[in-house]
């Protein structure tokens, strides 16, 4: 899985100043350029290679990017992504791994036996309502859903399914309907958060790209 970076804009390089000369137009196969720019350190040099099959007008669609670091001190200490985004190797990691760790997490409160009893009880609650427009009134009327009722009839089969694919951060909402304290959940939901908000970011060093 892919995970974001947080406070990294998704940067996909556009409008590419690749200039392909004469000779190359008509020769066929992969053409290939290497951008050059200073390392960190200013003793060597990152390099940006973009290749093109040979079509006669390179777009963003038909070119390929590759990059690195050809400098021994700063390619141990730097790194270079898809984007050509250039990371301190420690920070990314470091992100990563917290990122990692939150899922994990997530995934574990998702799982816990008190979100399945809760969601057991919603779904016997959901399945009252005796028809879909009242299901989607209510659950429209509680937040759980901002679906029109035409997308939300497709979707939903029974109010077992349904219950069980709502978000554990709906569980406080669940558990008032419920007439249950909802606090036990609202405190596990807020440890999330924080614990999302402490991840650390990453920043970028600078760009390898030559746009
Ligand atoms: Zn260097």
């Amino acid at each position: 899985m892919k995970l974001p970076l947080r406070g990294i804009p998704a940067e996909i390089p556009t409008g590419l100043n690749v200039t392909l000369t004469g000779a190359s137009l008509h020769r066929m196969g992969t053409d290939t350029f290497t951008h050059t720019k200073s390392c960190m350190c200013g003793l060597g040099q990152i390099e940006a290679t973009v290749s093109s099959p040979d079509h006669r007008w390179p777009s963003a669609y038909n070119v390929h990017w590759s990059y690195s670091i050809k400098c021994a001190p700063c390619s141990g200490e730097y790194m270079v992504d898809d984007h050509g985004l250039v990371f301190r190797r420690s920070e990314y990691a470091a992100n990563r791994a917290a990122w990692d760790a939150w899922y994990k997490a997530a995934q574990d409160y998702e799982a816990t036996p008190e979100i399945a009893g809760l969601k057991a009880e919603f779904a016997a609650l959901l399945a009252r309502l005796r028809t879909k427009k009242a299901a989607h009134e209510f659950l429209t009327l509680h937040g759980f859903t901002t679906d029109k009722y035409g997308t939300f009839t497709r979707a939903y089969r029974d109010a077992q399914s349904y219950a069980e694919g709502i978000h554990s951060s709906h569980a406080p909402t669940m558990a008032r309907l419920l007439g249950k304290d909802p606090s036990p959940f609202q405190m596990a939901i807020t440890a999330l958060e924080a614990q999302r908000d402490a991840i650390p970011s990453v920043r970028r060093v600078m760009s390898a790209h030559p746009n």
